[in-house]
């Protein structure tokens, strides 16, 4: 059996195991357009590989998949991020799970990774055909023709294709799989950072709450967790969750929209409201920048108070019921623009691309090209950060590997 695989990242290596391991007598080649494999691999979680997550409950990491919860939820039953960890480790790459429960080599390196399924693909003799972009493919009886973007290269022809050529920030790289009958959903970044050049909080460059709720009006976005203001805006795991949550959303709105933040994750006002009472009756006479309500930053209660108008020489006695129902306000429902994004540097995905309608989530197949597979990012799968996208990869290549 002839096995291609377009594209030599992460889904490409994996799936092309994963046919060997299924098919030994496999003749499978791996086509890349250009002159490296496992590119993004190597510059991935700020160049140690953060290659999967810790956590093992299906429910739970399902979650963490905006787009493609469904059939991951179904597909991590067959290989998840345990298998995963077993996979490499068994491989000869230790792993460490952090605190946060992201999982990177323990040394620190993604040339580890790199290494481990490029010594795995040689050992089971998988070919990488470099300089290899493929342009179409078209069904010519049983077989898939592959024709190269390269004059010079004829077209050649297999009995099983998978697609793993990425994710694609513009529709235009994915016509030759549309032109099939796939359907293409449109691709829009997801896990950015918010840029807000209009907003006076970005002088408190550094500071970092944990946890914060944010959450955009108008809509049921809503995420919560670490908030780190940066020199341009906000950054942080709530924010780029909600970018990834938001992705479709926030293409629509061209990156302007409004958003609260909920400084102390705390919804009930009245308990609020309750606490603040306590600190004017505990500390009626000292002024109000001198105790900090909800262990909050020093820098960032001294700017709430000024964001709320109530002078640094007040004290808590001199609140009243207006200042306190002010400060209720910019705690726990705090206003602002975001006009842009910015990417984060140390991951960054498409949401859109091959439509879920179009493939058969048990295998990964094609429902409208026979022999046809697809697996990794150029589906409309993706998640947030921490490891999930390479466990998406990870997870389809192995059931595409399969060629059910
Ligand atoms: C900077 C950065 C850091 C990241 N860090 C992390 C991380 O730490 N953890 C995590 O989970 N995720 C991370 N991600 C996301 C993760 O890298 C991707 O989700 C994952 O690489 C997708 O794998 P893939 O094989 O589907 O696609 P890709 O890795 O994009 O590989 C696709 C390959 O196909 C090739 N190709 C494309 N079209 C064709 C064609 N027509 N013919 C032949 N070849 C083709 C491309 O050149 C490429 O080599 C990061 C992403 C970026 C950009």
């Amino acid at each position: 059996m002839d096995v291609a695989i377009i594209g030599g990242g992460a889904a490409g290596y994996f799936s092309a195991l994963s046919v060997k391991e299924n098919f030994r007598d496999a003749n499978v080649v791996i086509f890349e357009k250009t002159r490296f494999s496992l590119a993004k691999v190597k510059i991935s979680g700020g160049g140690r590989c953060n290659v999967t997550n810790g956590n093992t409950s299906i429910s739970t990491l399902a979650a963490g998949y905006p787009r493609g919860k469904t059939l991951m939820k179904r597909a991590l039953r067959t290989f998840n991020t345990k298998h995963t960890m077993e996979w490499f480790e068994s491989r000869g790459v230790p792993l460490f799970i952090q605190d946060d429960m992201r999982v990177f080599p323990v040394s620190q390196d993604s040339g580890s990774i790199v290494n481990c399924l490029l010594d795995q693909a040689e050992a089971q003799g998988i070919i990488c055909e470099f300089w290899s972009g493929i342009e179409t493919i078209a069904q010519k009886g049983k077989q898939l023709e592959l024709s190269f973007s390269r004059q010079d290269l004829p077209p050649r022809s297999f009995d099983k294709v998978i697609i793993a050529s990425g994710g694609s920030p513009r529709s235009e790289g994915l016509e030759w799989i549309e032109k099939l009958g796939h359907e293409i959903v449109k691709p829009v970044p997801s896990l950015f950072t918010f840029n807000m050049p209009d907003e006076a909080i970005v002088e408190l460059t550094g500071v970092a709450v944990d946890p914060v709720l944010v959450s955009i009006p108008g809509t049921s976005l809503k995420t919560r967790g670490p908030l780190l203001i940066t020199h341009w805006g906000f950054s942080g795991p709530a924010i780029l969750k909600l970018s990834a949550f938001g992705a479709r959303i926030f293409n629509e709105k061209d990156y302007n929209f409004d958003m609260r933040v909920n400084w102390l994750d705390q919804t009930n006002h009245e308990l609020v409201l309750g606490h603040l009472n306590d600190l004017v009756a505990e500390h009626a006479r000292k002024l109000l920048p001198n105790i900090r309500p909800f262990g909050l930053p020093d820098r960032l209660w001294r700017y709430l108070l000024q964001k709320s108008g109530l002078p640094q020489t007040k004290k808590w006695s001199e609140l009243g019921n207006k200042g306190l129902n002010k400060l209720v306000t910019v705690l726990t429902n705090d206003s602002y623009s975001v006009s842009g994004k910015t990417g984060f540097k140390d991951e960054f995905v498409t949401c859109g691309g091959v439509s879920l309608d179009s493939i058969d989530g048990k295998s990964m197949q094609s429902k409208v090209c026979e022999n046809l597979y697809f697996a990794g990012e150029i589906l409309d799968i993706d998640g947030i950060t921490g490891g999930y996208n390479f466990q998406a990869a990870w997870t389809t290549a192995f059931i595409a590997g399969k060629l059910n």
